[in-house]
């Protein structure tokens, strides 16, 4: 028996009752899969009722108050969800003849509809054969037919939309929806799933292979720091002061100006901070922005000011302005460097 007919006759014997799920009414469908974004079916019941109970139709949460639709939301987060809701309401109530769109090429065009909600919309309330891909449905096609793609990656997800596409009863492609879910969601689970009940046990990649940890593959999104960088350029006659970088930190042994890194961008801060360092100079800041550098992990926000002195700290390397260009300088820096003195030649 193939996957999609082992799959349907699995969900037979083990449905869940949901209230949406004995409607083909879009409205309440659409109710049901926003509240249920985000948030678990336990959490969402209590929501979907009331919403059903103050808004039976349409045109009742179309005609609402604002206020109205977000007290009723009130606890459940995302409020975004709620307004984009509302909305979308208005829109079909008051532009579209109250007609609610059919397909899903025009629910998806409702504020906060997004490919899931679509298809879960389309499917269960006019049986159009586009697939629901979630989370489950990653977990239990990834592991079914071991499919190592990457999921963090956009373009990779298509591949598992395109595999649901074909797998879809075309018959049934409501029940095939509600299936998979329920499927992932109680027995293909993240952690522990019940392999050994389970009825795709026999041929079933993962279980076979022993590998069901490893998928569905996704890579953690890398975090990308800012920091802001405010460098010193302490200038005497023809002379500025250089340091190297000697942490283990980005450019570490290359040469810099003395640097002072501050928590965010605040620019009166800095100043403050400068003159109780140089009191009797001249501090100008070079840069109108902060000039953006980014490196795979950080983002840098780099600021240059000149201070005119007469001494410098002993701690750093004095060089005359045409010697500059025997230092290795991070290039974000030496671009400013050959820009501001003029260093053309080099
Ligand atoms: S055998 Fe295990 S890993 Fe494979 S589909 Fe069933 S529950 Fe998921």
């Amino acid at each position: 028996m193939d996957f999609t007919l082992r799959l349907l006759s699995w969900y037979k014997e083990n449905k869940r009752d949901l209230p949406w799920r004995n409607t083909s009414n879009p409205y309440y469908i659409w109710l049901s899969e926003i509240i249920l974004q985000q948030t678990r079916v336990e959490q969402g019941l209590p929501y979907y009722h009331s919403f059903v109970t103050a808004f039976p139709t349409l045109k009742d949460l179309a005609t609402a108050t604002e206020d109205k639709v977000l007290k009723l939301w009130q606890g459940l987060g995302y409020y975004s969800r709620a307004r984009n809701l509302h909305a979308a309401a208005k829109t079909i109530y008051f532009d579209c003849n109250n007609e609610f769109p059919q397909n899903y090429n025009d629910i998806i065009k409702l504020k906060g509809v997004g490919p899931y909600t679509a298809a879960a919309i389309a499917s269960f309330a006019f049986k159009e054969p586009v697939a629901v891909v979630d989370g489950n449905v990653f977990r239990v096609l990834s592991r079914y037919f071991g499919m190592y793609e990457d999921i963090a990656v956009a373009k990779n997800r298509n591949i598992f939309q395109n595999l649901a596409n074909e797998l879809i009863s075309k018959k049934h492609p409501d029940l095939f929806n509600h299936a998979i879910m329920d499927f992932g969601a109680t027995i293909c689970t993240p952690a522990n799933p019940k392999c050994n009940s389970c009825p795709f046990n026999d041929n079933c990649f993962a279980f076979l292979k022993n590998d069901i940890t490893s998928l569905p593959v996704k890579t953690k999104k890398i975090k990308v720091k800012d920091r802001f960088l405010n460098y010193m350029i302490l200038q005497s006659e023809n002379e500025v002061a250089l340091q190297q970088r000697t942490d283990k930190d980005i450019w570490q042994h290359l040469y810099e100006f003395p640097l002072m890194e501050t928590t965010s961008l605040i620019e009166e801060n800095v100043f403050e901070q400068l003159s109780q360092m140089y009191p009797a100079s001249t501090i100008i800041k070079l840069t109108k922005q902060p000039i953006k550098h980014k490196l795979s992990h950080q983002q840098l926000h780099i600021d240059f000011y000149l201070i005119h002195t007469t001494e410098f700290p002993e701690s750093l390397e004095i060089t005359r302005i045409d010697e500059l260009h025997q230092f290795a300088f991070p290039i974000v820096i030496w671009n400013f460097i050959k820009d501001f003195f003029k260093l053309d030649k080099f």
